[in-house]
């Protein structure tokens, strides 16, 4: 590997780094401010999200499920998003955002599988 693509890897991978910081920081600041100004906490999310895609990083497991894919409202369980689980046809989290209506759907159990791959195999 010539020490050019070395570095210039190096440097993706720092990118990726604080470009993941940034986007943890983001939701838990709108996570803090949703309750009193939740147009702020939506503002958040819009700026995670462009984080995210710019550095072409994988949404935190933690968050994926906190904004609406649709209208990127940052989502409250009992809130803004009901939440529900269903066992069919299989096992899945079902997440509606009350502000747009968009119905997201979850598979926990293949979710759940696959971590424990990842862990054993790590
Ligand atoms: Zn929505």
């Amino acid at each position: 590997m010539s020490k050019k693509k070395f570095i210039r890897q190096r440097e993706q991978r720092e990118k990726k780094r604080v470009a993941r910081e940034r986007v943890e920081r983001l939701f838990t600041l709108a996570e803090r401010v949703y309750a009193y100004e939740p147009a702020l906490a939506n503002r958040y999310v819009e700026i995670a999200l462009a984080v995210q895609q710019k550095a072409k990083i994988r949404m935190p497991r933690k968050w994926k499920r906190r904004y609406c894919r649709k209208c990127h409202s940052f989502l409250v369980p009992g809130k803004n998003a009901a939440v529900r689980l269903r066992s069919k046809p299989y096992p899945h989290v079902v997440v509606k955002c009350l502000n747009c209506g968009h119905i997201m759907r979850y598979p926990y159990l293949r979710e759940q599988k696959e971590r424990r791959k990842r862990q054993s195999s790590e």
